[in-house]
């Protein structure tokens, strides 16, 4: 099938799609059936070099962009995986490179290229204050040398599976800065330390196979040269990860949607029901072809948000509603390939139920569809601010 960006990045569309065929359908529905960890997946994926994709050459990586990365991501999900597992390390990575000291780069970007470290987790949201993240609670109050953590996240993963943490907490109480954005730090938290000196972890059972935790903060101590960047400006740091966050996502629903659409056409084709195949009625075929249109549309939003982002200009916007079309669109296709499945779209072995489920999570995560239409309606459009 010809689709938008599949004439591009043919190399690394070919070896990752290689690499996925070492792990097919059913490896991801044994794991997701065991609620386990695609652990021979992401060391595959670490030893061939694809989570180090965007660490720059110099510390070992390979540079790539951006656009590179997401095409990695969409091809795990086009391959009836889940980048879920593993993304973190891509969203999180121009955090670190980007607003990271040299020192800091020099310390773990190495390591996390030749995969003795995963930079797999980022803490940003709380119980009581969900979206509305400049209002945070957790505190890092800076100590002589070291940063004090108290407080609390929810739904942050892949803590179980992964050596770093990114941790916003705020560093001046909200009351004392002129802008709410203002007084967040940012940090790198060495899990196994936390979890040994005041973190504690508790996973949150839920319905995607996605390893995602509650954690409490408890005096936990960092030593203040985690800090990344300079305090109180970690707000800003942040948009770096949610950005690249929100346009790998979309990538990911792409590559979702473009796997529904593969997988309920080839079953339109051949489901003979009254005498002929229930792809050759028009009523199975415009929902497809509908989605069909829609994820092409958003990958084209998709291709424009990572060409921003590599080009270090303002892409919040772009990101958001690449998101916000990949992950309707792939709701979409999902819902037509779980639909003309009939009751074997419920049956695990065929792995629509599954992908269903995946897909369904992003309309949620990392950003929910309202607030994106809240950012376009106060950001881009100027109407009043809602909040
Ligand atoms: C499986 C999973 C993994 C996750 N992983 C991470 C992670 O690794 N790190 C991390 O920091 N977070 C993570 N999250 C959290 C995720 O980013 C949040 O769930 C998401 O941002 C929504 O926040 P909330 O759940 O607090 O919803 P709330 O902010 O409580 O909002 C609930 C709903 O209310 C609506 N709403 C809220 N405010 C408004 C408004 N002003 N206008 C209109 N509608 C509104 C929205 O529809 C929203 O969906 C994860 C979540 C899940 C489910």
């Amino acid at each position: 099938m010809q689709t938008i960006g599949s004439d591009r990045f043919q190399d690394i569309r070919d070896a990752v799609r290689a690499l996925c065929a070492d792990f097919p359908a059913e490896y991801h529905r044994k794991v997701d059936e065991a609620r386990g960890y695609p652990e021979d997946f992401v060391d595959a994926l670490t030893k061939a070099g694809w989570m180090a994709a965007l660490i720059p050459e110099a510390y070992g990586g390979s540079g790539l962009g951006l656009t590179e990365a997401s095409v990695i991501m969409e091809e795990i999900n086009r391959a009836g995986g889940n980048s879920g597992a593993c993304h973190g390390q891509m969203y999180n990575m121009n955090t670190l490179v980007r607003h990271g000291s040299e020192e800091q780069r020099k310390k773990y970007l190495p390591r996390i290229a030749a995969g003795e470290l995963r930079l797999q987790s980022m803490g940003v949201t709380e119980p009581t204050t969900g979206t509305d993240t400049t209002r945070i609670k957790t505190t890092a109050v800076k100590k002589g040398d070291r940063y004090v953590v108290n407080g609390q996240k929810v739904w942050i993963s892949r803590v179980q599976h992964s050596d770093l943490m990114i941790l916003l907490a705020r560093t001046t109480p909200l009351a004392e800065v002129k802008k709410k954005s203002e007084g967040l730090s940012i940090f790198i938290v060495d899990i196994k330390e936390a979890m040994a000196g005041g973190m504690a972890v508790r996973p949150i059972l839920n319905m995607v196979n996605h390893e995602t935790n509650e954690l409490f903060f408890d005096n936990l101590e960092i030593p203040a040269e985690n800090l990344i960047g300079e305090e109180g400006q970690g707000f800003k740091y942040i948009l770096t990860g949610l950005n690249a966050e929100r346009t790998l996502i979309a990538a990911e629903c792409i590559g979702d949607g473009y796997w529904f659409i593969d997988k309920v056409t080839a079953y339109a084709k051949e489901r003979v029901v009254f005498g002929r195949p229930i792809g050759q009625n028009q009523g199975v075929q415009f929902p497809i072809a509908e989605a069909f249109i829609e994820v092409e549309a958003a990958n084209l939003m998709r291709f424009e948000a990572c060409r921003l982002y590599d080009a270090h200009q303002p892409c919040g916007t772009q990101a958001n509603m690449a998101k916000y079309l990949a992950a309707k669109a792939s709701w979409e296709a999902a819902n037509a390939c779980l639909q003309f499945h009939g009751g074997f779209g419920f049956a695990c072995e065929y792995d629509v139920e599954r992908k269903f489920r995946e897909t369904r999570l992003y309309q949620v995560a990392p950003i929910s569809t309202n607030l994106i239409l809240s950012h376009v309606a106060e950001h881009v459009l100027g109407l009043p601010r809602s909040f």
